[in-house]
């Protein structure tokens, strides 16, 4: 059996690739580890899979998919997991932020201390205000949803026993949530270890700033899948049946209302003028229906294989 898989997504990363796969095989080589590097290019429009095709024909450990379009990061990383065969799985990003020098004590606390899941922390970090701040307040949002405590969700660095891997789904944004996956699907030994973080070497960046709403949407929707994926009615029952309840009770005062002003010969107080407060009620119904909607799309999404149906064009 293979000691690491290292799995590395990309999208238009050409000029990083000769230098990342040179640095890894020279640390694998250091450490002496049998492994496989599984690429999976993500749809590039660059020359990436021209690189990959001779960077993998100098070196047999080189594997690479390529898929029909791009999917997106978490598509690239789920089917890298599929292929991966090492007893300690790898993911790091392409584009020489990430660094290979880490990979043999990220080994060591999987196989040693016997994490399941070892995050990476960009400690000192190399990216921009705007980017770091909502990092922080997102590892907030995910600690008081799930429980888990990282410094560092999003860190592209990370390893895992191959167990682990084989569990989780990965579509949309939900790579930035592997940690969460892992640990519901009870793989619940998850360390934290400080890596080195460059800046970005060639290219650019390919998340813009919609990866903050996208992957909010996506941490409310795995938050909710987990507690009530299995037991939807739980939720939509008494969600509903409050609702009704509400309804009930404010039809009741107002008939109640009513009968009072006849009987007591006194103008009715008649709270059915106040607009502010029906177009408050609408508002707020309205604003559940669609989150419920939203909701159950999100369930036949996530129950559905098509989820995870991912083309690929072409393999080594
Ligand atoms: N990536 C990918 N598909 C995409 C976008 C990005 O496979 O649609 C890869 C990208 O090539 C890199 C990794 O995911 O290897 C992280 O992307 P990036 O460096 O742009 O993200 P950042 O470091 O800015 O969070
Ligand atoms: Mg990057």
């Amino acid at each position: 059996m293979l000691a690491i898989s290292i799995v590395v997504p990309l999208y238009n990363e050409e000029e990083s690739l000769p230098e990342l796969c040179a640095w890894i095989e020279r640390v694998m080589d250091e450490n002496q580890f049998t492994y496989e590097v599984i690429f999976v290019n993500d749809g590039s429009k660059d020359r990436s899979w021209q690189v990959l095709k001779s960077l993998a024909a100098q070196n047999p450990r080189i594997k690479a998919v390529s898929f029909s379009r791009n999917y997106g990061k978490s598509a690239a990383l789920h089917v890298g997991f599929q292929k991966a065969q090492g007893s300690v799985v790898i993911t790091m990003d392409a584009d020489l932020q990430d660094s290979p020098d880490e990979i043999p004590e990220l080994y060591r606390m999987i196989t040693v201390e016997d994490y399941d899941l070892v995050s990476g922390w960009k400690q000192k970090r190399f990216d921009p205000l705007s980017k770091t701040i909502p990092t922080k307040l997102y590892n907030a949002a995910i600690k008081w949803m799930s429980g888990i405590n990282l410094h560092d969700n999003n860190c592209g660095l990370k390893a895992y026993k191959l167990e682990v891997i084989k569990t989780i789904r990965l579509y949309g944004e939900m790579h930035r949530y592997i940690p969460v996956q892992a640990n519901w699907n009870g793989f619940s030994r998850i360390g934290e270890k400080v890596v080195q973080h460059q800046a970005r070497k060639y290219g650019t960046t390919k998340f813009g700033i919609e990866r903050f709403l996208y992957g909010l949407l996506d941490l409310l929707s795995i938050t909710f899948v987990q507690k009530f994926g299995k037991r939807p009615m739980h939720l939509f029952g008494s969600l509903g049946i409050l609702s009704f309840l509400v309804g009930l009770f404010i039809t009741l005062y107002l008939i109640g209302d009513k009968i009072y002003s006849i009987s007591n010969h006194i103008p009715f107080r008649n709270i059915t003028d106040n607009t502010w407060f029906y177009l408050a009620l609408v508002a707020i119904i309205i604003g559940s229906q669609l989150f419920l909607a939203g909701f159950i799309g999100e369930l036949l999404t996530m129950n559905s294989d098509r989820t995870t149906d991912y083309q690929i064009r072409e393999e080594l």
